[in-house]
């Protein structure tokens, strides 16, 4: 480069600070889009995962937890029922107990003796013996009873008689031992066809307790018992005003009575309870599992982080984008202000600041200089030494230009090798001093070919149109063209 010849823009002057409202508008509209769009998404997503989440979580209650917590409960009651239904069934099948029945139970103690050795054997609550045909109660203790059918207690007999299985299971409570359920397996002696008695041992199910308290108490799952009337079973819970089901359930519990599996779900003051039952053909009851969910803030706080997230996320984006945007806003504003091959204003981000350079000399009225400056004979520097060289040597006329005028104005390159100089609070007899100041520079200054410049001077006049004012400028270049060149001439006054 001419010179050493380094860009240094001396007055700054963005294009875009012209039009800074649709930049600004562009921007602010690209920015609310952007963030609109992507708090939209994350919004929806939160959402959305909320929902499924919430919904995953409910239908493995449903369809898992609860149904899998009444199948081990009802498995286990089972096991614990198949000892003494065995037991049951080998007492029934008693030869010895045969005989004595048919010896119209001539000797008791034998048959105490039988019934209190098995209690024991099987560490049953008690053993027992009811015969068809004087309904006598014999029990393990000695205790000899009659049995009245008529009455509700005592109906089991009848139950057991009447059923085809060979025996029937009974659950009552054992007012001796804390009202503690006690299962009664009752079979019938038949050997033939006549059933000669029924006999059988109670068991408590101690180990059933234990299961359903570790769910009631491991997994805060309510376990209960409910008849075929809605009668709630061994159980006290102040969620029931009554002792039935009714209240609690509404119209669900007559189709929980009616269905051998029923899952209801049911929101009530801020919880949502999830009941699962399953009808126990054994016993005539229903095993009715159930979970509360309380609407805890652990959803909505997931909700909040996830928004949160978003927000910051959001932020970070956008703050990318502002970088990438004043990234391509500065490249895009250097290119549509400056002038490639000389760092001068081009004509585009000239025009409007030449408009409102000349408003500020008319409002203000401050003196305003223009010059036009064309370099002499430059075809001949391109014919002779090539393009390349006519464009170092343009080049360093614009930065002599720049220089010359300094901080005081503007310098343009209006087409080809003419620039623009735009002075402004600068008189005439100044405007003419930089001109010769130019003049003497190209002069003294170094390049490979040394050229000469022609420059027009004008001086605004408030009353005069851009066009005046160029077109007077113009003519003092023609002027000082014609007149020999290298030179400057004072455009005539307006
Ligand atoms: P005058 O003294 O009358 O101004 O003669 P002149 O040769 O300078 O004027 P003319 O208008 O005949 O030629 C101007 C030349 O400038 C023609 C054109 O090829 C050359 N030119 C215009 N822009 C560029 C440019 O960017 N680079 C180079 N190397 N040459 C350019
Ligand atoms: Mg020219
Ligand atoms: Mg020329």
């Amino acid at each position: 480069m001419c010179n050493g010849f380094v860009f240094v823009p001396l007055l700054e002057l963005r294009l875009f600070d012209y039009y800074p409202t649709m930049m600004t508008k562009t921007r602010y509209r690209y920015n609310l889009i952007l963030t609109i769009l992507l708090l939209t998404g994350f919004i929806f997503t939160s959402w959305f995962s909320l929902i499924i989440a919430k919904q995953s979580l409910f239908q493995g209650i449903e369809n898992d937890a609860l149904p899998l917590t009444s199948h081990l409960i009802h498995t286990d009651l089972q096991k614990q029922l198949q000892a003494p239904i065995i037991i049951s069934s080998q007492m029934a099948n008693n030869t010895f107990l045969h005989a004595w029945l048919k010896e119209k139970n001539e000797n008791k103690q034998v048959l105490f003796e039988y019934l209190r050795q098995t209690r024991s054997d099987y560490d049953a609550v008690t053993s027992f013996l009811v015969t068809s045909d004087d309904k006598t109660y014999y029990r393990y203790d000695g205790q000899v009873t009659q049995l009245d059918t008529s009455v509700q207690q005592d109906s089991w007999y009848q139950e057991t008689l009447g059923n085809t299985h060979a025996y029937t299971l009974n659950v009552d409570l054992d007012p001796r031992d804390d009202h503690q359920a006690i299962v009664f397996v009752n079979h019938k002696i038949q050997p033939q066809e006549q059933v000669l008695g029924i006999i059988g041992v109670g068991v408590k199910l101690d180990h059933l307790k234990r299961l359903i308290d570790k769910y009631q108490h491991i997994y805060n799952r309510k376990v209960y018992f409910v008849d075929h009337k809605g009668r709630l079973l061994f159980y006290t819970d102040s969620t029931f005003t009554d002792d039935t089901i009714t209240d609690k359930f509404g119209r669900h519990s007559t189709k929980l009575l009616n269905q051998k599996n029923y899952k209801l779900r049911l929101e009530q003051d801020e919880q949502t309870v999830f009941i699962n039952s399953r009808y126990l053909e054994q016993f005539g009851w229903y095993l009715v599992v159930e979970q509360t969910l309380t609407q805890d803030n652990s959803f909505s706080d997931t909700l909040y982080i996830n928004l949160l997230m978003g927000v910051v996320i959001t932020a970070v984006i956008l703050f990318s984008a502002q970088l990438t945007f004043n990234h391509y806003q500065k490249r895009l504003e250097k290119m549509a202000t400056y002038d490639k091959l000389t760092s001068t204003y081009n004509r585009q981000a000239f025009e409007p600041l030449l408009q409102a350079q000349l408003y500020k000399a008319r409002n203000q009225f401050t003196p305003l200089v223009m010059l036009i400056l064309d370099v002499d004979h430059f075809k001949q520097v391109n014919d002779r030494h090539g393009h390349l060289v006519g464009d170092k040597v343009l080049a360093h006329v614009a930065q002599i230009c720049k220089t010359g005028v300094g901080t005081r104005g503007f310098t343009c390159r209006w087409g080809g090798e003419e620039f623009v100089i735009l002075l402004p609070k600068t008189t005439l007899s100044k405007g003419h001093e930089i001109a010769n100041q130019i003049h003497e520079t190209l002069a003294q200054s170094q390049c490979e070919v040394t050229v000469t410049a022609s420059i027009g001077i004008a001086q605004y006049h408030i009353d005069e149109s851009e066009d005046g004012l160029l077109k007077r400028a113009d003519a003092a270049l023609y002027k000082a063209k014609s007149t020999g060149r290298n030179r400057s001439v004072l455009a005539e006054a307006a």
